[in-house]
């Protein structure tokens, strides 16, 4: 089969690869659509120190059933799906109170192990979703990374007509800001490029502004969300929210931050880390399904698997043209 494969930094190709086989507790899929995030490009670039290499990508995975066992979530061959993509081990401490998300022994398939943008994947079909109501699969793909703005959203329990300051513009950023709304917030969104703000305040932010408009804010929010991976945006985040604040932290940054420590204290912030998701696959679906968040907007590309090598290299050099790009199986 087909698989998109990272040799080393900066080395991608299309390689044919053995067929993926079904292990007992696992369902054989058929990929039709794989999105391309920002820890793929990390992982491009030789970034992503979770990762090693040779590596299959792809951790965004939607697709039809071709086999799978018996099993008591009632998915059965033929079905559309998507994987949840954290391989968990369920023994750990994290397990064991169900934040799976961060187990100590995570996998995650297309960083840890090889992924799903290859023509077949078998993954375990406890972490296989069923998708119903979702009428394509590249707005089907995106269930996953907007389970992860939702899990941002949670672990800094957003709550109705609180203003959200959401930094970074990008797929997570832009998802956040729809689902902050959904959930009855007001995102305001933190973003340099032009176009990303204009597309945020479509999609319904309450404001938009520029990186450095934030110190001039006449509000104090009460929760932040770094999508951005910036060191810039959480120092000005810390400064910006109200004290007794919450601020999630999703986008991975490279390096150290120098903190103030005695500002998280005085103002009494808690700063959260929030990694992959846990148990928000379900609310993504129906989020998507009912229209509450349009996915369509952000999805920049669709190209087939033959040219992900060249899409991926063309992100890297100039990310900021890119949103989600989707590889169809
Ligand atoms: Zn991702
Ligand atoms: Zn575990």
């Amino acid at each position: 089969m087909l698989a998109v494969k990272l040799i080393k930094p900066f080395e991608v190709r299309v390689d044919d690869i053995p067929s993926a086989q079904a292990e007992l507790d696992e369902a054989l899929i058929k990929m039709k659509a794989a999105g391309i995030c920002g820890s793929d490009i990390a992982a491009y670039r030789g970034a992503n120190p979770l990762l090693s290499y040779p590596r299959v990508i792809g951790h965004e995975i939607a697709g039809e059933v071709l086999e799978c066992p018996q099993n008591d979530r009632g998915i059965k061959p033929g079905d559309k799906v998507i994987i949840e993509p954290y391989l968990y081990c369920g023994r750990c401490y994290p397990c064991s109170i169900g934040r799976t998300n961060c187990c100590e022994n995570l996998k995650v398939r297309g960083v840890h192990v090889d992924g799903g943008m290859s023509e077949l994947v078998a993954h375990p079909v406890e972490l296989i979703h069923k998708i119903e109501g979702i009428g394509s699969w590249e707005e089907m793909v995106m269930i996953e990374p907007l389970s992860i703005a939702l899990h941002g959203l949670r672990r800094a329990k957003v709550g109705e007509g609180e203003h959200v300051l959401i930094f970074g513009g990008g797929q997570i950023g832009q998802l956040a800001v729809q689902a902050a709304k959904a959930m009855g917030a007001k995102p305001i969104l933190v973003e340099p490029l032009e176009n990303r703000r204009r597309l945020a305040l479509n999609l319904g932010a309450e404001l938009v502004i520029k990186p450095e408009e934030v110190s001039k804010l006449d509000l104090k929010p009460p929760v932040a969300i770094e999508a951005s991976g910036t060191p810039q945006a959480l120092l000005s985040a810390i400064s910006a929210v109200s004290n007794a604040a919450r601020i999630s932290m999703i986008g991975w940054v490279k390096g150290k931050i120098p903190i103030e420590t005695a500002s998280l204290i005085k103002k009494e912030i808690e700063l959260l880390g929030s990694r992959n998701s846990a148990g928000e696959f379900g609310l993504a679906m129906e989020m998507i399904a009912d229209g509450r968040v349009n996915v369509r907007p952000l999805i920049t590309e669709i190209v087939n698997i033959c040219e992900a090598p060249d899409i991926l290299k063309r992100i890297s050099e100039d990310p900021n043209e890119f949103i989600k790009v989707i590889v169809k199986g």
